[in-house]
């Protein structure tokens, strides 16, 4: 048996070779120790991707363009998505480096705790599970409505099941038992008398349910998100209840995809995610539960140094990202107009529309949305950065801020009416200086009314 001494003289080792896989993958090291940066979100011109000695330590790198660092195995999770942490990391991301530079390995031969061996049996379950998931023309047909193409389907491993007990069937004639396969949540039970979320298993897995594997941040399917394709059922979705290897601060959808970017958009369900990426945006992540919870703020934070939410036109989104702004470190928000998602949006508008709101935006979110109760003068440099913008387009700001400040629309829009003369911003000005939260909507409307 290999003791641990040996495991870590491997991966010193497989360090090492920093320079060769660097070279494998076609990027030539110059002679200041400098290559094109090779991570897939930087489409490097000039070299840009120090390689080892980085800060005196041998076989590590840093990109002064995407402005991180590591060594081979966080190249490696960031280009090519290998686990570098638990006990993938050692029957997945050594064994691959071991064989690519000819070092001898034999992942058998560590000692796996029982936690461990049941976690990667149960990976090894939801692979074969997602394995058995097939493009029917009923999927290909909902997923062409949804704007999704057959490249998406697959990129997602999207599919559905002939029925639960033919999927069952061939999950158990693969070695499974019921009750490991009940345990990690795949399989479930018809009777009325079971637990709902038990009832809920036997309802997703159905060949009238579009089904999505959920990945966690090292990228194993751990779960699924199934949609209705009928709109008859009485729920739309039905989402794996959490399990040992599906905790709920991972319980976010595409939280691998997106774990390689600096930023991350931040979206109702997988449906958005996926829309997202169909256009390009390869950086989205569904909540797969109905609100934010403290775990995810805690995961969103230690992963991405900005948070972009993306909230829906509907009445109390604003309200509802309040605590989202005060938990997440240099957070933003999308407020997208009345009656759409992301998805819709996307669909109808496009990627570059999505992005150009995000810019547009991102000035009143410098001021974060629970600041704007506090200070008046910040809602009044809005209404002045507004009276800046196309005047078509001022009443589609004036929504939000009337949304992100709970002023209401028409004292805003009056506002900004008083704003057009100077006269008016310098009266406007010194009534907001003394105005108080309540006295907001009047003052705007006197400042109006002594105007005209
Ligand atoms: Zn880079």
């Amino acid at each position: 048996m290999a003791s641990k001494q040996n495991i870590d003289d491997i991966i010193t080792q497989v360090k090492r070779r920093l320079p060769q896989y660097l070279e494998s993958l076609g990027h030539h090291i110059n002679g200041n120790n400098m290559t094109k940066c090779p991570l897939p979100t930087h489409a490097d011109k000039n070299p840009s991707f120090s390689v080892g000695g980085v800060g005196g330590r041998e076989g590590t790198w840093y990109c002064h363009g995407c402005q991180r660092g590591g060594d081979i195995f966080v190249l490696a999770n960031l280009r090519e998505n290998l686990p570098y942490r638990g006990q993938e990391f050692l029957t997945e991301t050594l064994p691959y480096f071991t064989t690519m530079f000819g070092i001898p390995y034999d992942p058998d031969q560590i000692d796996m705790s029982k936690e461990q061996k049941f976690i990667h049996s149960a990976h090894k379950a939801y692979r074969k599970a997602t394995q058995l998931l097939k493009i029917t023309p009923a999927v290909r047909e909902y997923a062409y409505k949804l704007g999704w193409t057959d490249d998406t389907l697959h990129a997602f491993h999207i599919g559905t099941v002939n029925s639960y007990e033919d999927f069952l069937q061939r999950l158990k004639s693969d070695g499974y038992t019921e009750n490991f396969l009940r345990t990690i949540r795949i399989a479930g039970n018809t009777r009325a008398s079971k637990p709902l979320k038990e009832q809920y298993v036997y309802r997703m897995f159905s060949s009238t349910r579009m089904i999505i594997p959920v990945r966690n941040i090292n990228g194993h399917v751990v779960g699924f998100s199934a949609r209705d394709m009928t709109n008859e059922s009485d729920l739309r979705y039905i989402n794996t209840y959490t399990w040992e290897g599906f905790q709920k601060r991972e319980m976010l959808f595409n939280l691998n995809g997106a774990v390689h970017c600096d930023t991350a958009y931040i979206m109702e369900g997988a449906t958005d995610v996926i829309t997202a990426y169909e256009h390009g945006i390869r950086n989205a992540i569904g909540v797969l539960t109905s609100t934010l919870s403290k775990d995810h703020f805690e995961t969103l934070n230690s992963h991405f140094t900005k948070t972009i939410l993306t909230l829906d036109g509907e009445a109390g989104a604003a309200k509802h990202a309040q605590k989202a702004m005060a938990s997440l470190q240099n957070p933003r928000a999308i407020l997208l107009p009345q009656d759409s998602d992301p998805d819709s949006y996307l669909r109808e508008h496009g990627a570059e529309a999505f992005l150009d709101l995000e810019e547009l935006t991102e000035m009143a979110h410098e001021i974060r949305i629970d600041d704007y109760r506090q200070s008046r003068e910040k809602i009044l440099m809005w209404l002045e950065q507004i009276q800046a913008q196309n005047p078509v387009e001022h009443d589609y700001y004036l929504r939000h801020l009337s949304e992100a400040s709970g002023a209401a629309i028409d004292t805003l829009r009056q506002g900004l009416w008083a704003m057009q003369t100077r006269q008016a911003t310098k009266t406007l000005k010194a009534l907001l200086r003394q105005a108080t939260d309540q006295q907001i909507h009047l003052n705007l409307n006197l400042s109006y009314s002594s105007k005209s």
